[in-house]
């Protein structure tokens, strides 16, 4: 690699299969432009001549050919790295493209129509979500429509942390904006680890499955496409059993487990009873995967809160405070909130240890600074089963007036009456 800098821009000359990695800091853009060659940011091309501004992200530019890059601004680290794993990356996106083909030649109303369901598992901070990206990018630039679903409820990509969700990817992912979710589908768990109650988390991922199945059967191009389904890190113990449910429930039939031997292994001998057919790959982890500590984790989670209120600096939104009647709204929590041990209970109560129970709360400023979900639910016995349709931040609640303040990301009246609460707050003004 060659490096030449001239007043604040640096350039640099990547060879074949070369990375130039970058740790833009929140607040402090760094402008990447291609000056010659080709080069991906995780498999979204960048356009030669046009800059990109990055902030608050880890990036790498990757070149499979060589190219010239610069460089403008002050990133936190930057640095150029021969070996990555692209190329192992790459091959599994051509076989995943082959089933794909296989499946839309099968063609409509055959039992082989369905693509590949992928799904990512690994530890934190090997690079899922990254991977994810790539072939989710490789596959939209050979022409498919893949479904990105992201069960990661700690460090989601899509929307607020807490949800399962999912897009269809009709073009590669925006290198400032990150995944586009113009109408995602979202159900809201409403904690940031799936361990706060899992029976819930189980339940949701079966009906965000059962959803996108019935999406897929009418229509042959996003079921050729196949899913890629992102998980959390957490994979041992209960972390590891809701991974099995994950795949069971959204039928996988690709595993690909980044980093980690032992749960590789562990995936092989278990898979083999209950998902015979499911073919598990290992794959190495990225070099530039950095491990991000607990404050950072916390950062990244409110810096997506604050982006669903105020959208980006180049796509800005307005948002909105309104006060309303608290009797206009129904704030729901599902389950216990924090669990007692079953000993402690009086006998008779088990029931309230249900963990998909439905509680009515009244106002309170308990509810100040959460993030309540808007349920598409019609009565209150269907928000067990219902989507969400957007959030609102709580910002106010005067219990003697019976008032509460809410911000939205625009104005106007909600979309539904229920409101679901789970442990997500934000400090947002
Ligand atoms: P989590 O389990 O916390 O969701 P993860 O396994 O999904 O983590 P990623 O989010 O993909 O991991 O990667 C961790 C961080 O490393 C991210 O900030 C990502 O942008 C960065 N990263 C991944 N690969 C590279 C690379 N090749 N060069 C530079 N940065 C990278």
């Amino acid at each position: 690699v060659a490096q030449e800098a001239s007043n604040s821009s640096t350039s640099f000359n990547l060879t074949a299969r070369q990375e130039l990695r970058l740790e833009c800091s929140n607040g402090k853009p760094v402008s990447i432009r291609l000056e010659e060659g080709t080069a991906e940011v995780f498999g979204t091309e960048l356009n030669r001549g046009r800059a990109v501004s990055v902030t608050g992200q880890k990036v790498a530019v990757f070149t499979w050919v060589g190219c010239r890059v610069s460089v403008q601004g002050e990133p936190t680290v930057m640095y150029v790295a021969d070996e990555t794993p692209m190329a192992s990356y790459l091959n599994v996106h051509q076989t995943l493209d082959q089933r794909r083909e296989e499946a839309k030649r099968a063609g409509p109303g055959s039992a082989g129509n369905n693509g590949p369901v992928v799904v990512v598992v690994g530890p934190t901070d090997s690079g899922k979500s990254t991977l994810c990206r790539l072939l989710g990018n490789w596959a939209v630039r050979s022409g498919w429509q893949p479904t990105f679903v992201d069960l990661d409820v700690g460090q989601g990509t899509i929307t607020v942390p807490g949800c399962l969700s999912a897009v269809p990817l009709e073009q590669p992912v925006d290198i400032e904006e990150g995944f586009s979710a113009d109408l995602p589908l979202v159900f809201f768990f409403g904690h940031s680890s799936p361990g706060e109650n899992p029976a819930l988390f189980k339940s949701l991922a079966d009906k965000l499955a059962a959803l996108l199945q019935r999406r897929a059967a009418a229509d042959p191009r996003v079921a050729a496409s196949g899913l890629i389904i992102n998980t959390f890190g957490w994979v041992d113990g209960l972390g590891y059993e809701l991974q099995k449910h994950i795949i069971q429930t959204f039928q996988c039939d690709v595993v690909l487990v980044v980093e980690q031997d032992r749960l590789y292994a562990t995936l092989q001998q278990d898979l083999k009873v209950t998902c015979p057919r499911t073919t598990i790959l290992k794959l190495a982890k990225s070099g530039g995967a950095v491990k991000r500590e607990g404050d950072e984790r916390r950062g990244a989670r409110e810096q997506r809160i604050r982006e669903y209120f105020y959208g980006t600096a180049r796509t800005p939104l307005q948002p909105a405070t309104q006060t309303i009647r608290a009797t206009d709204i129904a704030v729901y929590r599902i389950g216990t909130g924090p669990r007692a041990p079953s000993t402690t209970l009086p006998v008779g109560s088990a029931s309230l240890a249900d963990p998909l129970r439905l509680q009515n709360l009244p106002p309170s400023l308990e509810q100040l600074q959460c993030v309540l979900a808007v349920s598409h639910a019609a009565t209150p016995d269907q928000i067990l089963n219902a989507n969400i349709a957007g959030f609102v931040l709580v910002k106010d609640v005067d219990t003697a007036r019976g008032a509460v303040t809410i911000t939205a990301p625009a104005p106007g009246p909600l979309p539904g009456r229920y409101l679901v609460m789970g442990s997500i707050r934000s400090s947002m003004e």
